[in-house]
């Protein structure tokens, strides 16, 4: 027995397809779980390889001012080309990262969080709740300039106001031999708009932030982090999450770390550009796959965009094209339409819509506490006579009952 009766939305949702093996799953989920519940209809922007490189590259710019126009989109995995994809898929050119561009476009903060599970638990005992970790995505050494040094000689840092004057002239260092020499930036306006959005999601999602940088070695630049997220916290944040008994806290980042271990989660950790990095890849792990992890763009403007954190699973897609079948996890991708489907609905005052997403993500996670999961989880959940390691397909059609089952409960 199916409802009836599908559910509408409003307002399109921006949809993002993308490449190999996340592509297949994408067509699996709106088949197998969306569309028959759903009377939608999708923006589709096809951001396929071969198709940014049809468009050269036009088409994930269109995807990002849709994304301005309607507020909410979800993105399927794509692939960053490099030389070895250029060949492959015989590309004009090595084109940029479409996620890097969208990104560009809408001036956003990527949060991450991972997706619980009764039966997988984090490596680290006292996570109780989700860590969230909100990424600062400009800057630093991922826009640095080196130079190798090959003997002696000084390295200076340099800085030449267009408003004339003496230049300002740092030493760095006086080589005697040969070495590395690196020099980064970051911009006040790009670090107020991280806090902004620091700061929005927390108290959107209840979480209290917690904030940490270097800034007892690094006394102008990590300092300057942290006295931008002081006055933001300040200026707009102080009062209301003392109302709501959420807390700011600023510590030196190896605190932050010792404290993010102790935590029983429910925070959001902001980290600086490289922090986040790292971090967010160790906080994947430790809560027992790639694949449990979802991530949402927010814009200081209130635009969302919904993602899977992982790529596009290149190695199975491979067996795959091979007619092999593969096990690969669509949680994450099943998350960020619920994701969607959720603020799309919040937007709109569709509170059918809003329950539907609830339901779909209930299903998802209580078809892996029911043991049934794809081969990445079979290692890491709780053993139990239940479990039972399945194709990628079988657990979408698993999810798909589970789903039926709930939504002919409700
Ligand atoms: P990946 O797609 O994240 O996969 C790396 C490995 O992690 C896989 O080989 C697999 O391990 C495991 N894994 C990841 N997602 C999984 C899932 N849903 N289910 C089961 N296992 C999963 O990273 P990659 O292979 O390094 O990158 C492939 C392509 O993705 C690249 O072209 C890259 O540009 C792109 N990429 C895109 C995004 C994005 O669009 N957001 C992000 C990252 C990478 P096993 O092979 O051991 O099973
Ligand atoms: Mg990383």
């Amino acid at each position: 027995m199916m409802p009836v009766k599908k559910i509408r939305i409003k307002t399109p949702i921006v949809e993002m397809d993308g490449d190999e093996m996340t592509r297949i799953m994408w067509g699996m989920v709106k088949e197998k779980l969306l569309l028959p519940y759903l009377d939608m209809k999708p923006e589709y922007y096809d951001l396929g390889l071969k198709h940014r490189d049809e468009t050269d590259d036009k088409v994930t710019v269109d995807a990002a001012e849709a994304i301005k126009k309607h507020g909410v989109g979800v993105k399927c995995a794509t692939i960053t080309p490099n030389k070895e994809r250029v060949r492959e898929y015989n590309l004009k050119q090595e084109w940029k990262s479409p996620n890097g561009t969208i990104r560009a476009i809408l001036d956003g903060t990527v949060f991450r969080a991972p997706i619980l599970v009764k039966n997988i638990l984090p490596s680290v005992k006292t996570w109780k709740k989700p860590i969230h970790i909100g990424r600062h995505a400009y800057g630093d050494v991922y826009r640095n300039a080196e130079i190798r040094v090959l003997g002696p000689g000084k390295g200076e840092l340099v800085f030449t106001s267009k408003k004339g004057g003496e230049p300002v002239k740092l030493t760095i260092q006086e080589f005697e031999g040969p070495g590395i020499l690196q020099g980064i930036h970051n911009i006040d306006e790009s670090i107020q708009s991280f806090s902004k959005a620091c700061f929005t999601y927390a108290y959107d999602m209840k979480l209290h932030l917690w904030f940490g940088t270097k800034d007892t070695i690094s006394k102008t630049y990590d300092a300057q982090f942290r006295r931008i997220f002081d006055e933001e916290y300040k200026m707009n944040w102080e009062q209301k999450f003392k109302e709501t008994g959420l807390e700011y806290s600023f510590t030196l980042i190896d605190d932050t770390v010792a404290r993010i271990m102790r935590s029983e989660g429910g925070v959001l950790w902001a980290c600086k550009n490289y922090d986040g990095d790292v971090m967010s890849d160790m906080l994947g792990s430790a809560y027992g796959s790639l694949a449990m992890m979802t991530s949402v763009l927010v814009s200081p403007n209130g635009f969302y965009e919904f993602e899977a954190s992982h790529g596009t699973v290149q190695r199975h897609y491979y067996k795959y094209t091979k007619g092999e079948k593969t096990s690969t996890n669509s949680m994450a991708l099943i998350f960020a339409w619920a994701g969607a489907l959720k603020k799309r609905g919040e937007m709109d005052k569709t509170t059918d819509v809003v329950d539907f997403a609830t339901n779909l993500e209930q299903a998802a996670v209580e078809t892996v506490e029911n043991g049934i999961m794809t081969a990445d989880l079979i290692r890491v959940a709780e053993p139990s006579p239940n479990n039972r390691a399945v194709y990628t397909e079988e657990f979408i059609d698993a999810v798909s009952e589970q789903l039926k089952s709930l939504l002919w409960r409700g």
